[in-house]
């Protein structure tokens, strides 16, 4: 059992007053109740803290490092998929955990207390699986041990090297499965998670419309009785056209008429979509996992969340290719690039709810939502996801409740983050990840090995 007392805290139903949170000995909240005599660890801003919806952990060993062009000045993907082969000649099971407990750890120390792993590199170089199918989810699973982050493990069904069926590629062996071989991975996977503390759950994840045969696809929904289906859809212009050609109609129509598409999809990217898609999407119940640092690194486009939140859809964050770990930045270029696109300010913000205020609801709710994972939400029976932020400091100082969200998310950085919690476990103090130091070591340790192919 342990008890807070924030002088401020956002509740489910706004914003409140001396707030006391009893948490249960499994993370779990007990209790909550406003305008409570001071008791226990005081805290001066206490918020939920959200779910990071789509990570690919050992895409972060490669940041920074694909910012030139090739030979041919059309082809801006040439650095990157140059990297990425050598890159994926070298990577050892090791090498996976180190990287992915490293990247949870800043996942953490941004303000995230779970991490949604898109996690598709399954098998040894050359394509050929490892004794143990499961191998590399098991390593997931052992960095979300080591970084004490909640970990939603989505084993990726990857299968195809485009819509037309043809083989894997050499930069794709490692991910490939067959459906059935995919299942057999995804059983191994599940055991994984289960011999992780009790927040920690799983779902599953077609690649993309491009992977993954027709029929499979059409499926998925009753092949995977329960959990969250997250897949990448509508990110690029010629993904769309590839669709489009072999199959008639552009993704998003596809998948509508094809998928079931409810409450149990996370979409990711969503970045190429007409307006009617947009509102017929948004209307399926399925939540948008949007990586908005990663679509601008990539030139993706530009999400219609304006569009998407007055249909009523739902939304949450990830970081993708991890290119930076950066939760209010995230957000910021949400909001930044609505505002550029149709030339207004404040385009999220609503009469009742500031622009930060109603962007940090919708990724809470839409975060929880993608993950079925019972956070988001300071109330009894949740998990106690939880952040504080740092009310002292110059870039805070004086604000309070939205205005306090807005000045960490548009004039701030996550270096205003604190205290997280993850199901109660309190891995950043001060700011900084209670293991930083071991795990920093073992993370230049795995860089050090990779030196020659990055
Ligand atoms: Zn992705």
């Amino acid at each position: 059992m342990k008890i807070f007392w924030a002088k401020q805290a956002l509740l489910p139903d706004g914003w409140a007053s001396d707030v006391r949170v009893d948490i249960d000995a499994v993370g779990r909240i007990d209790a909550v109740t406003v305008g409570a005599a001071e008791v226990g660890e005081r805290v001066e801003c206490l918020l939920p803290a959200p779910v990071n919806v789509h990570s690919h952990a050992f895409q972060r060993a490669m940041a920074g490092l694909t910012e030139r062009r090739g030979p041919n000045a059309s082809d801006s993907f040439w650095t990157w998929r140059q990297l990425m082969f050598r890159f994926l000649d070298r990577l050892t099971p090791e090498h996976v955990e180190a990287i992915t407990t490293f990247v949870q750890m800043e996942m953490l120390e941004a303000g995230y207390a779970c991490n949604a792993e898109f996690h598709y590199l399954h098998h040894q170089p050359g394509g050929v699986p490892y004794d143990n199918l499961s191998e590399m989810a098991e390593r997931v699973a052992a960095g979300a041990e080591a970084s004490g982050m909640g970990l939603c493990m989505l084993p990726v069904h990857y299968q195809f090297g485009g819509c037309d069926g043809r083989a894997l590629g050499d930069g794709q062996i490692r991910f490939g499965n067959t459906f059935e071989r995919f299942q057999a991975l995804h059983a191994g996977a599940v055991e994984a998670v289960k011999a992780l503390p009790e927040d920690a759950g799983y779902g599953v994840a077609p690649h993309s419309l491009r992977a993954v045969g027709v029929e499979d696809l059409r499926q998925y929904s009753t092949a995977f009785a329960r959990g969250p289906i997250h897949m990448h859809l509508a990110e690029q212009i010629p993904e769309v056209e590839e669709v489009e050609a072999h199959w008639g109609v552009r993704p998003v129509e596809w998948a509508l008429k094809n998928m079931g598409l409810d409450q149990r999809f996370c979409l990711i990217h969503c970045t190429q979509m007409l307006p009617e898609e947009t509102v017929a999407l948004a209307k399926s119940g399925a939540v948008a996992g949007l990586c908005p640092i990663t679509e601008s690194s990539l030139g993706d486009g530009i999400f219609d969340g304006v569009r998407w939140l007055e249909s009523g859809g739902a939304v949450a964050i990830g970081s993708d290719s991890n290119i930076r770990i950066a939760l209010s930045e995230e957000l910021r270029t949400l909001d930044h690039s609505q505002r550029l696109r149709d030339n207004s300010r404040a385009a999220l913000a609503t009469v009742e709810h500031s622009t930060g205020r109603r962007m940090f609801d919708s990724i809470l709710a839409g975060g929880a939502q993608a993950t079925q994972r019972k956070s988001g939400r300071l109330e009894a029976g949740y998990w106690a996801d939880m952040l504080t932020l740092d009310t002292a400091s110059e870039h805070l100082w004086g604000r309070s409740h939205d205005t306090l969200l807005d000045s960490w998310i548009f004039a701030g950085d996550d270096r205003l983050v604190v205290d997280v919690w993850s199901a109660g476990r309190h891995m950043v103090q001060g700011g900084r990840h209670v293991g930083r130091e071991k795990i920093v070591a073992g993370y230049l340790r795995t860089i050090e090995a990779l030196k020659d192919a990055l």
